[in-house]
């Protein structure tokens, strides 16, 4: 089955059950009972996480969507939680670093497909200070490889998300 945007996979409204009368209109609003949704963003976190030579820490993805792909570290921001604490909690959770000290770099809009349907994110990228290099080891089954590099056209050619390769590129004009 092709992957749809995630407004047209709403064709019923989740509050009444009354079926949309035009499919894959953002907002989704009901005409019987008023219910609307905005289908988001939501929010995303990526880390910039750099070694002694000023080297970026690349995570290779073992599972979809990106498979076998290069990313940074990072994701969704849980709710009730801070941007930051999304960033310091994945940072953690992927790669087991600790995250002592965060500055905001830039931000891009990404598109995350899950289970047939696309939704749109918003991804915020951070550089990161971690507390001990050395310390990392990936998450089993999420992640399979990690590089400490100087990222060049053809890391950049196999980025997982357009978003973390132009965050990349922007933090390689930046220092
Ligand atoms: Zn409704």
């Amino acid at each position: 089955m092709d992957s749809i945007s995630i407004e047209n996979a709403c064709r019923f409204c989740p509050r009444c059950g009354n079926q949309a009368e035009v499919a894959g209109c953002v907002p989704f609003r009901c005409t019987q009972c008023g219910f609307a949704n905005f289908f988001g963003p939501v929010a995303a976190v990526g880390g910039l996480v750099t070694n002694e030579q000023g080297e970026l820490l690349l995570v290779r993805r073992a599972r979809e969507p990106g498979k076998g792909k290069w990313g940074l570290p990072g994701g969704f921001v849980d709710r009730n939680e801070t941007i930051e604490q999304a960033l310091s909690r994945e940072v953690l959770e992927e790669t087991n670093l600790c995250v002592k000290d965060a500055s905001y770099l830039t931000s891009f809009p990404n598109l995350y497909e899950y289970a047939g349907a696309v939704s749109p994110v918003i991804d915020l990228f951070y550089r990161c200070e971690v507390v001990d290099r050395g310390a990392i080891r990936l998450a089993d089954g999420e992640l399979d490889s990690f590089l400490w590099v100087n990222p060049t056209d053809e890391h950049l050619a196999e980025m997982a998300f357009p978003s973390n390769r132009r965050a990349i590129e922007q933090w390689l004009n930046s220092v």
